[in-house]
């Protein structure tokens, strides 16, 4: 080679191989050294010029390898990853990346120079430098991944070593490439996630593609269709139409087209015949562009939630004893059967079924086995009745029949008839024998009334009737019968309201020992606050309170009141007489009577013998063993006792011997026409000769007039009631009376 050419090479480090054209500087400076020979002035030139442009291209070699250094640090500072130049033994030369400080674990001069060993754990170094032996060795790329916990918590890492021809210090060395890869693994891992989420869903769920290419599903709504996944229909909404009924289909349809999306119960029937209530939403995914890109179907399974809510359903419609419809389900399907007969050619009718003696039942023997006798009851109407019949149970022992569609006026006479009988039979409850029994009124609909508030009212004014005319019977609804009853209806409602709004007071009227002239007691009597039905007398309203068990609850409040009252005045500073309070029958028969007695008083502190009771002879007379244990307590207790209405009852007084009696109250029928008729006047005499004879005192109620008093004394009646000396007044003016 021509030795200049070798000169400027090597000063500039370069090789023969790197120069282009080598052939054509050789010839060129060949020429160049003939001239050199044969022409001093053009040598000298040359050797200018040859010494200028080698110093050029020195400038030009640096300023392109400066360039090359800026390219490479402009190139690492975009690349997120670290780049270091490490040797075989794992000895960091450099860090050609700039920047990215932070994926640093440690300053960047504390690392170069120092080996992996001497700056990481020995598990992550080793694994590193084995990586980077192989790479070296094989001469091909090797890829590792790692995760280091540092401050910022546990980041995964990828590797990836490429081996140099180039040695440092004699060893083999390679270029290390090291990428965070966190995020990544965190999507990775979310994905993985959802994906599980998605194949384990209790929700069955199905992702389509817009254009129908792309499907994807889990097993639940395989399992909720009832096929396997590749027996599954397609994507398309319209390969499903023999899993919905038409209904359904078209009601998805019409939903998806107008608001690209579903939302309602559907009911899948699979291919097995079974049947499946489901919740189903068809959602639009939309891609960054709001273009449609998937669609979204989600099956959940609302059977067992349907099942509750037909099990809740059942509950507030029907009758928890006897599962018959109640109340609200009755009245429902009595509107509809009102409107269907307007349309139908025959009408209906409605049975209101009581049942007789029922209480009784409670009374001896129990709830249990009055629940159970119950059940027997609506066990013998049901099998008695056709299928198209309605019968449920409005609630105690009251029953409701609703038959439709009567060709013949008598069929509900006929039912009626049956049903009486059916529970005519007796009832084993356990060991005992009971003798029931039915009282039915009927209301046709829609002669009677198309309204059911009125056709109920009806029917049960009708089986009113029927226990009035002595039970056990069915009573068809007519207007005549309408005026008692519905009084009777209406005074029933006014004391209901009463009782619960304090709408009743007490009179007390005075009784005057004749001899005297003292007032020796009070008789407490009932009064009902301004009603609908005007003043109301008791002679009115308490024997329509003594045929059910209000009497029970009104009495148990007119104890209450006149202990009260006592107390009261006895605060006031004054000492009232005796009082008396009449009790009825039922009051009698009540189990819890006597001991709700003994509690008021004691509650009030009061002395049973500030108190009497007043009971009707025939009460005494028809008492049965129960009644007779409550009287026989009461005077043990040490209540006065006093015969009522004394007369009417045809007793014989031997009778009435059993109990110490304090009087007798001579009724006031006698009193009134004992003027005018001898036989009442010589029933008044015996009776008060009787009373002396036994030791009791007389009473005589309702005196009105002079000479009604004066017979009276005449015949030495101890004490008198009436209006004569004065009518029953309110507690503040018989006070007044008093003093
Ligand atoms: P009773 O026990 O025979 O009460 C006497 C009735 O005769 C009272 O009628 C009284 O106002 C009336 N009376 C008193 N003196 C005369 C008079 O000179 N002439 C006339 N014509 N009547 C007179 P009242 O207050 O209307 O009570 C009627 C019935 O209602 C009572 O008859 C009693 O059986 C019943 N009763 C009243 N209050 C109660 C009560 O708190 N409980 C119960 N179980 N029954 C009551
Ligand atoms: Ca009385
Ligand atoms: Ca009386």
């Amino acid at each position: 080679m021509h030795r200049l050419l070798e000169r400027v090479l090597k000063k500039n480090g370069l090789k023969a191989e790197e120069v282009p054209n080598l052939e054509k500087w050789h010839a060129f400076l060949e020429k160049m050294d003939e001239i050199f020979v044969s022409n001093d002035e053009d040598r000298y030139l040359l050797e200018r010029s040859l010494e200028i442009s080698s110093r050029e291209m020195e400038e030009l070699l640096e300023t392109s390898r400066e360039s090359f250094q800026q390219r490479i640090t402009a190139l690492t500072q975009v690349i997120p990853d670290l780049i270091f130049y490490v040797d075989e033994e794992g000895r960091y030369l450099d860090i050609i990346s700039q920047g990215q400080e932070d994926m640093l674990f440690l300053p960047r001069e504390e690392i170069i120079g120092r080996t992996m060993q001497e700056i990481f754990p020995p598990e992550y170094a080793s694994k590193f430098l084995e990586a980077t032996r192989k790479a070296i060795e094989t001469n091909q790329l090797t890829v590792i991944t790692y995760d280091m916990t540092g401050k910022s918590g546990k980041r995964f890492f990828e590797a990836r070593i490429m081996p140099t021809n180039i040695k440092e210090n004699g060893k083999r060395t390679s270029i290390a490439i090291v990428r965070d890869m966190t995020a990544e693994r965190k999507s990775i891992d979310y994905l993985n996630v959802i994906k599980k989420i998605f194949e384990d869903a209790t929700e069955g769920i199905l992702i389509v593609s817009a254009e129908n290419h792309y499907m994807e599903v889990n097993d639940a709504f395989c399992r909720m269709l009832g096929v396997s996944k590749e027996e599954l229909p397609g994507s398309k909404l319209s390969n499903y139409t023999e899993y919905f009924d038409k209904e359904t289909m078209d009601r998805i349809s019409r939903m998806m087209e107008e608001k690209n999306f579903f939302n309602g119960e559907v009911k899948i029937h699979k291919p097995d015949g079974s049947e499946l209530l489901a919740w189903l939403t068809i959602d639009t995914v939309l891609n960054e562009k709001g273009e449609q890109a998937y669609r979204v179907a989600m099956l959940t399974d609302i059977s067992e939630l349907q099942k509750s809510r037909e099990q809740l359903h059942f509950t507030a419609t029907h009758d928890v004893l006897t599962k018959l419809p109640n109340r609200t389900l009755l009245f429902q399907h009595l509107e509809e059967a009102l409107e269907r007969s307007r349309t139908r050619e025959h009408g209906g009718a409605l049975l209101f079924i009581d049942l007789d003696n029922f209480k009784e039942i409670n009374d001896t023997v129990g709830h249990s086995a009055g629940d159970r006798v119950l059940l027997e009851c609506a066990r013998r109407i049901r099998q008695s009745l056709r299928e198209g019949d309605i019968f449920g149970r409005l609630g105690g022992d009251e029953f409701l029949l609703i038959i439709e569609n009567i060709e013949n006026m008598d069929v509900p006479m006929y039912v009626a008839k049956k049903v009486i009988e059916e529970l005519h039979r007796p009832f084993h409850v356990g060991n005992d024998v009971f003798e029931l029994g039915a009282s039915i009124g009927i209301a046709l609909f829609p002669e009677d009334s198309r309204d059911m508030g009125e056709l109920i009212q009806y029917a049960d004014m009708a089986m009113y009737r029927a226990k009035e005319k002595g039970k056990n019977r069915f009573m068809y609804y007519s207007r005549a019968l309408d005026q008692d009853v519905k009084r009777h209806y209406m005074i029933e409602r006014a004391l209901k309201d009463a009782l619960s709004t304090g709408g009743f007071h007490l009179h007390y009227q005075p009784q005057i020992n004749l001899k005297t002239g003292e007032v020796v007691a009070l008789e407490a009597l009932l009064r009902i606050r301004g009603s609908e039905l005007g003043s109301l007398s008791p002679a009115e309203f308490i024997p329509v309170a003594e045929e059910s068990d209000l009497i029970v609850r009104i009495g148990k409040w007119v104890f209450d009141e006149v202990c009260r009252q006592i107390v009261q005045w006895k605060e006031e500073g004054i000492t009232p007489p005796l009082i008396g309070i009449n009790l009825s029958r039922r009051q009698l028969m009540d189990e819890e009577f006597c001991a709700q007695i003994r509690e008021t008083v004691s509650h009030y502190g009061l002395s049973p013998s500030s108190i009497e009771f007043e009971i009707t002879e025939t009460t005494f007379m028809h008492s049965r063993k129960t009644g007779y244990q409550v009287i026989t307590e009461l005077q043990e207790m040490g209540f006065g006792l006093s015969i009522d209405d004394f007369g009417t009852g045809y007793s014989s007084l031997a009778n009435l011997k059993q109990f110490t009696v304090d009087k007798l109250k001579i009724d006031r029928s006698f009193v009134q026409d004992m003027i005018s008729n001898e036989s009442d006047r010589a029933i008044i005499k015996a009776s008060i000769a009787l009373a002396k004879a036994l030791g009791l005192g007389t009473v005589a109620e309702g005196v009105e007039t002079e000479e009604q008093l004066r017979l009276l004394k005449e015949m030495e009646c101890d004490e008198i009631q009436g209006f004569y000396y004065c009518p029953p007044k309110s507690p503040e003016e018989v006070i007044k009376y008093l003093q």
